[in-house]
């Protein structure tokens, strides 16, 4: 499941294509995702020009000159390709149309942005732009990680007194929005702590820890996304899942990474997901 770092490399992929280009042709292919898509959504794309594209935790926005907004969830599955594009050239050559490429948007410049999902876990919805933190996915969104209001003082206040594991805190979208299993597994190893431990019981000082290196482990992420796309050539024009080097992460059984530490990572279920640390240098 793509986890903020993917989400946002798709962004910095999908901007040339799109951001300060008109949509030409929007075409839906079908009547829903996850959820049914809004009423008459290829019309009201058809025309419109993309003035930006954000991202709010794992949704990228994109805000059209109509006064609204395209919210787009990959889910487990979706993909965004782009094509028509290539070393930084549009031409027009574009793969056959394949299955489950359920919209596909042909952009002024000659570039086709497509979302295929097998599986139908993404969405897709259009609100307006003044409306957008009011939409129900995006509505009671913690912080951003990477933004301002993201702070020592804000993550104190969310774990003190929660007799919940630090792991179920840092994977609560109400306290820090956009982190998932993948990371918190992450940054818990670099803090060294374990994820089996209480939030009320993570001492300040260890807070202080915690929140530069949750900022250091998606922006690294984010930068080796930012290098996948640099390179990237393939045919299909796949954007965001890149490879990517985990200390902990779906690493059981290997030696623990950390300098003098003799420990082995182990694999834990945490609320029905796995939970990599070292039960040695991790407490
Ligand atoms: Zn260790």
């Amino acid at each position: 499941m793509p986890e903020l770092p993917e989400v946002e490399t798709v962004r910095m992929g999908l901007l040339p294509a799109m951001e300060g280009r008109r949509i030409e042709k929007a075409a839906v292919n079908r009547p829903d995702l996850r959820w049914p898509f809004p009423p008459r959504m290829a019309e009201r794309l058809t025309g419109a020009q993309v003035l930006g594209l954000r991202r709010r935790s794992k949704y990228i926005l994109a805000d059209l000159s109509t006064g609204e907004t395209l919210l787009i969830h990959l889910g487990m599955s979706g993909r965004m390709l782009v094509s028509g594009v290539q070393a930084g050239q549009f031409h027009h050559d574009h793969p056959a149309p394949a299955k489950h490429d359920h919209v596909v948007l042909d952009m002024e410049g000659g570039a086709r942005v497509t979302f295929n999902d097998a599986r139908r876990f993404g969405a897709m919805d259009l609100m307006a732009t003044a409306a957008c933190d009011a939409h129900p996915l995006l509505a009671a969104l913690g912080p951003e990680p990477l933004g301002n209001d993201f702070h020592e003082t804000h993550l104190a206040a969310r774990l003190k007194g929660r007799a919940t594991p630090i792991k179920s805190a840092l994977l609560d979208q109400h306290n820090i929005a956009g982190l998932g299993n993948i990371y918190v597994c992450e940054v818990l190893f670099r803090a060294q702590i374990s994820p089996l431990r209480l939030a009320r019981d993570v001492t300040s000082a260890e807070v202080v820890r915690l929140v530069p290196i949750i900022r250091e482990v998606l922006t690294e992420a984010i930068a080796a996304g930012g290098s996948s796309l640099k390179d990237y050539r393939q045919a299909d024009g796949e954007l965001g899942y890149f490879q990517h080097t985990f200390r902990v992460y779906d690493r059981e059984d290997s030696p623990c990474p950390t300098p003098g530490c003799s420990g082995t990572i182990a694999r834990t279920v945490q609320s029905g997901r796995s939970s990599f640390y070292c039960p040695a240098c991790q407490r």
